[in-house]
């Protein structure tokens, strides 16, 4: 198959765009890209697709992201969600995530990332109420064909969760295995260990998870400093982690010895200078999930343009739908690029450019898939988007990657291959039903929060939002 006359933009290790440019696959596999006129003089027998008017991109790899939240979209906004005792959501909300809801939240999570051209991401699931609930994501992104990085997270300390949420360490280790022998298959989904939050876990379970990890060959994750509420003092300095390691997160991580380029740290926001160089030295990547960021209102973001500078692998990430709240690559990519801008001063502190380096080619090395995903080259596999330089939004076409982070919306996305298969063409979904998965979604909604006995809580949750709800 050849993609020809294309704006390619490869995101290859310099950067190549052809204006006129052709990718060739066969299978699941990138097997040529260049020029239009080169390529079609070597490979004139493919089948075409022409691109004309279109930009040809590696999928958007998303760094971060909990799918299970996707069908709980809203809950929890402006302060204002069901935030009973000890934990910000509705702890009996969540009793009820199991299987089936998973699935529905995972497939529905699908149909809008693969619309905003996402053609892979990480998850992290650590709400295991139902030890199956985990198998209900994986089995929703095999089904849809999405890449799929499955972080199975696990938490021994309480605080932010509840006693019957946390696990112990063999508990923790032996589930994590149980799905990784199922899951990972070093193709479409790869599964990865994480001790859940730093300040909701042990020393032992953070060495234990990591050391379960490199046994297995396996990467290794962690929240650090995200937009929960973990740091109810000084955000800077009054960090309970701080306070029990006395120093700070990256130097106490360092001496336990569990970074490195398998080991994915995700937000990062209270990161300071002093520990950039440690994530620079050690490889370490981080997952930058920006709308997460300014969602909790703590006027704090990662530093992402001081991480880039020193050379720190950032991927984008959207993070699920309870602190964001939408799965869309445009959205996070638009916001990195303002929110970067405003937290530095300068409107130099970030480029359209670094946003689609973190969006693609350098997400896919903050998962260590940069072997087989974010850029377009020979060997590669086929995952690839062509957006539409006609849409509104991204004509004029003279800096088409400009318009691509600050002026297009998924709606310029026209069509998704993933591993070779077009999963949209023209907008229209291949692989999935999107109304039917969004009716699932709905009722698996109802359900649950109708079963969490806590219906005469939203009545006055919808009051605080100063409408005049008239059924
Ligand atoms: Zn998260």
């Amino acid at each position: 198959m050849i993609i020809k006359k294309g704006y390619v933009v490869t995101m290859d290790e310099d950067m190549r765009v052809y204006r006129d440019g052709a990718v060739v696959f066969r299978g699941d596999r990138i097997v040529d890209v260049g020029k239009t006129e080169d390529i079609m003089r070597k490979h004139s027998d493919d089948e075409v697709i022409d691109a004309k008017g279109k930009m040809v991109l590696p999928g958007f790899v998303n760094t971060h992201n909990h799918l299970y939240q996707t069908i709980m979209r809203g809950l929890s906004d402006d302060g204002e969600g069901m935030r009973p005792e000890g934990y910000r959501w509705d702890i009996d909300l969540l009793r009820g995530l199991d299987r089936d809801a998973c699935y529905a939240s995972g497939a529905m999570s699908m149909v809008e990332m693969i619309r905003s051209g996402i053609t892979c991401t990480q998850d992290s699931h650590y709400i295991n109420f139902h030890r199956d609930s985990i198998n209900g994501i994986a089995e929703s992104a095999r089904d849809v064909g999405l890449r799929l990085v499955l972080g199975r997270g696990s938490w021994d300390l309480q605080g932010l969760a509840p006693e019957e949420l946390t696990e112990d360490i063999d508990t923790a280790i032996k589930e994590s295995r149980n799905v990784s022998k199922r899951w990972h298959n070093g193709d479409m989904t790869k599964v990865i260990y994480e001790a859940s939050l730093l300040s909701q876990v042990s020393d032992e379970l953070i060495l234990e998870t990591k050391r379960a990890a490199q046994e297995d060959e396996l990467g290794w994750g962690m929240h650090i400093q995200g937009p929960l509420a973990s740091h109810k003092n000084d955000p800077r300095t009054g960090d309970k982690s701080l306070r029990r390691y006395g120093g700070r997160a990256m130097e106490y991580l360092n001496s336990l010895n569990v970074l490195g380029p398998n080991s994915l740290l995700i937000h990062c926001t209270f990161t300071t200078n002093r520990e950039i160089p440690i994530l620079a030295q050690t490889g370490t990547p981080v997952a930058h999930c920006p709308c997460a960021n300014a969602w909790a209102g703590r006027s704090i973001v990662t530093p992402v343009p001081s991480m880039l500078d020193m050379g720190v692998t950032v991927g984008l990430g959207t993070d699920g739908a309870m602190t964001n709240n939408s799965l869309d690559m445009f959205h996070a990519m638009n916001f990195a690029a303002l929110i970067n801008k405003v937290n530095y001063g300068t409107t130099k502190a970030m480029t359209a450019e670094k946003v689609l380096n973190m969006s693609t080619r350098l997400a896919a090395k903050a998962l260590c898939l940069d072997d087989k995903v974010g850029s377009l080259e020979t060997g590669k596999k086929a995952d690839i988007v062509l957006v539409d330089m006609k849409a509104p939004g991204m004509a004029p076409t003279i800096l088409p990657i400009k318009n691509l982070v600050y002026s297009a919306t998924s709606l310029c996305v026209d069509t998704v291959i993933i591993n070779g298969k077009t999963v949209m063409e023209g907008r229209e979904l291949r692989t999935l039903d999107k109304e039917k998965i969004i009716e699932e979604a709905e009722k698996q909604t109802w359900r649950l929060v109708e079963g969490s006995g806590h219906m005469d809580r939203y009545p006055d949750f919808l009051k605080r939002g100063k409408m005049s709800y008239m059924n």
